[in-house]
């Protein structure tokens, strides 16, 4: 609660002065991974990490700009196969920073899942696309995926009940047309088992690839025309089910947009984006970012080395602008920004017992 109430403060503290911080800081440790998933190429690439000793320095850096009023989510490839990984996410979240890991569960026992949840973690999120277990077999690229991240899922509620963690365990989900049939039931699992909570994805173009506007008429995983009404029906189930409560983590107008998105995905739109004044990524080799659509920033194993200087760097408000002026259609999740209201009603729901 202290962590939520510290991000809080940031985005008031960024709210009512004009000097901007980060409050959503994405930490890509790593590229190598233990998934073979057919919307991401990262799997493919020769794995780089920096030396857990840089990493620390980072973090370290990381307090003294931020002054831990900020949200750290590390992912990347997969945080759980770099051997120092647990050790970075531990120190970062020893700092008072509100911190988070993405996961595809595979590397999880019950050892890894006790450190997990005694390590004071804001939360965890596990990739699960279907409730079948074959469903996620197709999407993760091998056969056992889904048994295995079930059985991962049990480990870490069995640890989390057990330290009687306050970690919010959240499943990601990626919407597409093959699993469609199972995201209502994926949410009243989520209940039934007394998760956290879910948050969704539209299928988007897979990671790595060179960016190309047209890239959903040819991929398999986009719905066909006939289908578009089941989706639209599926999507205004998960806007009726969260509005009763259930805790489904994407903004409601970000709901609202998948369906757009779904028609035309190259008619949607983000109107201004905040994602310049807000968000910092940083990834497995140094390199800083403000978007993924735009270029590098800074590179923190070379001369820049300081991130405060990166972040006020002439070439960060150079990008700064592109980005305010950015038109392209995108719907990436993890750029999604809640209004100020919003991280209010967020901080209350998070204080407050579970409506499930
Ligand atoms: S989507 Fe994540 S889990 Fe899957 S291959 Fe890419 S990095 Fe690994
Ligand atoms: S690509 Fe998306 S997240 Fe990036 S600047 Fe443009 S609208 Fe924002």
């Amino acid at each position: 609660m202290k962590k939520t109430l510290g991000f809080g403060l940031q985005a008031l503290k960024n709210f009512l002065s004009g000097e901007k911080q980060p409050t959503d800081i994405y930490i890509m440790l790593t590229s190598r991974c233990n998934s073979r998933c057919i919307m991401c190429n990262e799997w493919k690439e020769k794995p780089f990490e920096l030396p857990k000793k840089a990493w620390f320095s980072i973090i370290d850096d990381l307090v003294g700009f931020c002054g831990s009023f900020a949200k750290i989510n590390f992912s990347g490839g997969e945080v759980l196969t770099m051997p120092s990984g647990l050790d970075i996410v531990q120190h970062c979240a020893s700092k008072n920073f509100a911190t988070g890991i993405v996961t595809n569960g595979f590397s999880i026992n019950k050892a890894i899942a006790r450190k997990l949840l005694t390590m004071g973690l804001f939360n965890i999120n596990v990739s699960v696309d279907g409730l079948k277990p074959e469903t996620h077999d197709f999407f993760r690229g091998f056969q056992g995926a889904g048994k295995r991240v079930f059985e991962s899922i049990d480990i870490l509620l069995n640890e989390k009940k057990k330290a009687d963690s306050k970690t919010r365990i959240i499943l990601k989900t990626i919407i597409a047309r093959q699993n469609i049939t199972e995201i209502i039931p994926l949410i009243n699992w989520v209940k039934k088992k007394k998760l956290d909570g879910i948050s969704f994805q539209p299928i988007a173009q897979t990671f790595g690839e060179d960016e190309n506007v047209n890239w959903y008429k040819k991929s398999n995983l986009w719905p066909r025309k006939n289908e578009l009404s089941k989706i639209n029906k599926v999507l205004d189930e998960i806007v009726s089910l969260k509005k009763l409560g259930y805790q489904i983590y994407n903004p409601l107008s970000a709901l609202q947009a998948f369906k757009a998105y779904f028609k035309n995905p190259s008619v949607v739109s983000r109107g201004e984006c905040l994602v310049g004044s807000e968000d910092l990524t940083i990834f497995c080799n140094g390199e800083v970012i403000l978007c993924g659509k735009f270029p590098v920033i800074g590179d923190l194993r070379i001369k820049d080395k300081d991130i405060k200087k990166i972040w006020y760097s002439k070439k960060a408000d150079k990008v700064r602008k592109m980005i305010k002026n950015c038109r392209k259609k995108c719907l990436l999740t993890c750029y999604t920004k809640y209004s100020f209201l919003e991280k209010i009603k967020l901080f209350f729901q998070s204080s407050s017992p579970k409506l499930h």
